[in-house]
């Protein structure tokens, strides 16, 4: 019989969850990674909610701007796109960005979310990308990970449930800038508006700069198409929290 982990263990449909928890280091990934999908499941009638972790005040050469105006000008660039796309709504963790996430306290905010708002799927940054050198993506990505796996134990960040929160058990874990890609999404009615999302972000996109990324992610999305039946796809790892724990075939599934 073959090992076929997936046969074990049923991978979930991503376009099948009620309540999508989307979640990102900095302001933009998700424009980036999921625009488009994140636009077609609002517009079916998902409810989108949208946790963003540091507060993007490392994005930038340029000294002369200073954090607190960098992080205030982010998070209305943040706004205009996630009205774009049709997040219901916005959370903020706030913290520094630029690499000293700490990793449990992100994890207990994170399961604490996930068991307030009750989400049936989590959508996060793949924190396995090989190349990825940003340490607050390693990190949100693991413990956005995590905490979709645990947040159903009751003796899984127990101060959270001091609060009065239940464990909650989710069934859906989506990654996107994922290098193990298994899930391609028809993105092509909803290309436009990932665009116009990105264009939100113009204190790190300038024109040039945004024009070759817009470029490359649609000649990407062109090419995770194929075999798709359509003409630009976005691609996600999905996986079920059963997966994310000792088993060697997950990257394959
Ligand atoms: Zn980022």
């Amino acid at each position: 019989m073959k090992a076929d982990l997936c046969e074990f263990f049923p991978r979930p449909d991503l376009l099948q969850a009620d309540h999508l928890l989307c979640i990102q280091p900095h302001p933009d990934d998700l424009e980036i990674g999921a625009g488009a999908t994140i636009a077609r499941l609002s517009r079916a009638g998902l409810k989108v909610t949208w946790l963003t972790v540091t507060d993007g005040s490392a994005g930038t050469y340029d000294q002369s701007v200073s954090r607190s105006h960098l992080a205030l000008n982010r998070r209305g660039e943040t706004e205009k796109a996630a009205a774009i796309l049709g997040v219901d709504a916005l959370l903020w963790l706030d913290y520094p960005d630029g690499g000293n996430l700490p990793y449990e306290e992100i994890r207990s905010k994170i399961t604490r979310t996930i068991r307030k708002f009750k989400p049936s799927a989590v959508l996060v940054c793949d924190p396995w990308l090989p190349y990825e050198a940003h340490s607050d993506h390693i990190r949100t990505g693991r413990a956005g990970a995590e905490a979709a796996f645990l947040s159903g134990m009751p003796y899984f960040c127990p101060e959270n449930l001091e609060e009065g929160l239940e464990p909650y058990k989710i069934n859906t874990v989506a990654f996107y800038f994922s290098a193990y890609p298994n899930t391609f999404i028809d993105a092509s009615a909803y290309w436009d508006l990932k665009l116009a999302a990105i264009d939100c972000h113009a204190s790190q996109f300038p024109a040039e700069k945004g024009k070759l990324l817009k470029e490359y992610l649609t000649a990407r999305a062109r090419e995770q198409a194929q075999n798709q039946n359509c003409s630009l796809a976005e691609a996600f790892k999905v996986l079920s929290p059963h997966h994310l724990h000792i088993f060697e075939t997950a990257w394959k599934c």
